[in-house]
């Protein structure tokens, strides 16, 4: 139907007949002339209907309504007026003729690079939103990541295998989505919220390197950015170590920054779980800037001041160069840690004056001894400002962790041309929940412990470590993964340990602990986030961004208006009877 798309043609082109189909953007009619910017995938080209040229086709050129489909034919000649700023900004199409494909009724937002859509109404006309740029280029960064990681994981032998959707539904984990099944009523399947256990008895069943790009489902509460269904770069291998898992994973990111990106980034570093409580609050660091944790109860507490005194924990961070902060920028501070989400009670600055002296909210209860023993553990210079939050250790950690990252944003330290990626390391293996009060498996119950931390398993499960590693980008987690249990007695041991009885194993998991009977290799292997991989390299901070057709923050798609009532029919069918009290 077409000769080129609407990105194509250039200077060197004039004088060709072409025929161009697309989309009008916009028209413009200047008094014998209709100027027609005509968009596809590939860009805008402009269309000239001249009255002088052809009068029926100019007044049908007159027509023409934002985002009719059309396909016109005409010669290529060179712009008088040039638009430098886009690629075909040089020619224009003198038109012969025009055929209308498609009508359309007015858009409900305008499809431009900017628009005056709010995000709700676009993502109920996805369809239209699909035709912006923005929206297309993060789709085709999707696709050629989706491509790079094929083609790198080929190399390196990897064999792509497609895992089933319809499984059992297990009580580990988050909640499952259930789909009744209408030939055994009363029964249910369960999407998978990972393939975890079909890539393990892939291991065991000789596929020594396995991948897939995988849907996963999670019925969680919704959170901001969180889509009830997701993609992993899903792996898994036999015969590994821990090291080898790091080294073909980096290799893999540093293979998609090259491609992508046109660049490799820095260094990867490992750190431990510990450290990255310990001098960044939290499990996924971004280490793009510095402001590392300095613990100071030793200094701090004794001396009178209650808030210190009763604390679990004095903590704080040094924010170079900011000692000249305003009494207005401190208590917006202040009132910024006190809210709900932060949680903090209060905020003690401390300012390095650039006469050496210091000034504090605690001046009263402190010498200037006192704060200069703080000032040197910080190796604070003139004209910083140390912040420092108290309390609960693991709330205190949290809290400040928030307020460094912000610290971070106001800065300006948070560079989204800058990418620091890190692996952290020996994640507790059992995470206690108090409502429940029972252990949870902080990765997933298939995760092998430190060897040396095996015999606490008994008496101090809480204090055991695991062979488990999360790959964090720019303080995201991009991907996780562990060393797996391949052996009966251990992984009984670790059901024990979760408190799932024999029984209850045997009926969750005794295909698992079936097929480890037979000669299980060794493994392990890792799962990205590929919704979160693909925000990051489209630079976008939600995942939103790089999905086709997302779920709103409720889980709720839209534009087809699901989840929705299905009929008495379908209910009889699967013999599932519903009350819902409204
Ligand atoms: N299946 C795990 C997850 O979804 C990842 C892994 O351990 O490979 O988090």
């Amino acid at each position: 139907m077409r000769t080129h798309t609407c990105g194509e043609l250039r200077i060197e082109d004039t004088g060709k007949e072409v025929v161009l189909c697309g989309w009008v953007q916009r028209s413009r009619d200047l008094g014998g002339m209709v100027f027609v910017d005509l968009r596809d995938r590939y860009g805008i080209t402009q269309l000239v209907f001249s009255d002088s040229i052809d009068e029926e086709l100019y007044k049908k050129a007159k027509t023409l309504g934002r985002e009719f489909v059309i396909k016109a034919k005409g010669t290529v000649v060179e712009r008088t007026n040039k638009n430098l700023e886009i690629s075909t900004g040089y020619i224009e199409i003198v038109s012969k003729s025009l055929e209308i494909l498609s009508e359309s009724e007015n858009v409900p937002f305008t499809i431009e690079e900017e628009t005056d859509g709010g995000e709700e109404l676009r993502m109920k006309y996805r369809y239209l939103d699909l035709r912006r740029n923005v929206v297309q280029n993060n789709l085709i960064i999707r696709h050629h990541l989706a491509f790079e990681v094929r083609n790198f994981l080929n190399q390196f032998s990897f064999l792509e295998v497609e895992t089933p959707v319809l499984i059992k539904s297990t009580p580990e984990g988050a909640r499952d989505f259930l789909v009744p099944s209408r030939l055994n009523p009363g029964q249910f399947y369960a999407l998978p919220q990972s393939p975890q256990t079909f890539k393990q008895l892939l291991m065991v069943g000789g596929i020594d390197k396995y991948f897939q790009i995988v849907k996963c489902f999670r019925d969680e509460d919704f959170r901001a950015d969180r889509q009830p269904e997701f993609s992993q770069i899903d792996c898994e291998m036999s015969f590994v170590t821990k090291e080898k898992i790091y080294e073909i994973f980096e290799s893999l990111v540093r293979h998609l920054f090259v491609r992508i990106k046109g660049f490799e980034p820095e260094k990867f570093y490992v750190m431990k779980y510990d450290d990255a409580i310990k001098y960044y609050g939290t499990d996924k660091p971004d280490t793009r800037f510095d402001m590392k944790f300095v613990e100071l109860d030793k200094f701090a507490k004794g001396k009178g001041f209650k808030v210190f005194d009763d604390a679990e924990l004095v903590v704080g961070i040094k924010i170079p160069g900011c000692a000249d902060y305003s009494r207005k920028q401190l208590d917006s501070l202040t009132e910024w840690v006190k809210r709900p989400q932060i949680g903090a009670k209060g905020l003690v600055y401390v300012k390095i004056n650039s006469d050496g002296t210091y000034k504090s909210s605690v001046d009263k209860f402190f010498s200037n001894e006192d704060i200069k023993e703080w000032a040197d553990a910080f190796n604070a210079e003139e004209g910083d400002l140390l912040l420092i939050l108290a309390g609960e250790n693991k709330h205190t950690r949290k809290a400040l962790g928030e307020l460094r990252l912000e610290m971070g944003n106001r800065l300006e330290l948070r560079d989204n041309k800058k990418y620091k990626c890190l692996w952290v390391e020996d994640f507790p293996l059992l995470e206690w929940d108090e409502e429940t009060s029972r252990y949870y498996a902080m990765h997933h119950p298939f995760t092998t412990p430190l060897e040396e931390d095996i015999p606490k398993l008994d008496k101090d499960p809480g204090n055991v470590r695991a062979n488990a590693y999360d790959l964090v980008i720019n303080g995201v987690e991009i991907a996780g993964g562990s060393l797996r249990i391949n052996n009966r007695e251990l992984q009984s041991k670790m059901f024990e340990a979760l408190g799932i009885s024999k029984e209850e194993a045997e009926k969750q998991f005794g295909f698992l602990l079936n097929a480890f009977k037979y000669g299980v290799p060794p493994h392990g292997g890792i799962a990205f986030g590929f919704d979160r991989l693909c925000a990051l390299f489209a630079g976008t901070d939600s995942i939103r961004d790089v999905i086709a057709f997302p779920k709103n923050n409720a889980g709720r798609d839209i534009m087809i208006d699901s989840p929705a009532a299905i009929d008495e029919k379908q209910l009889n069918d699967i013999k599932l009877k519903i009350d819902i009290k409204k």
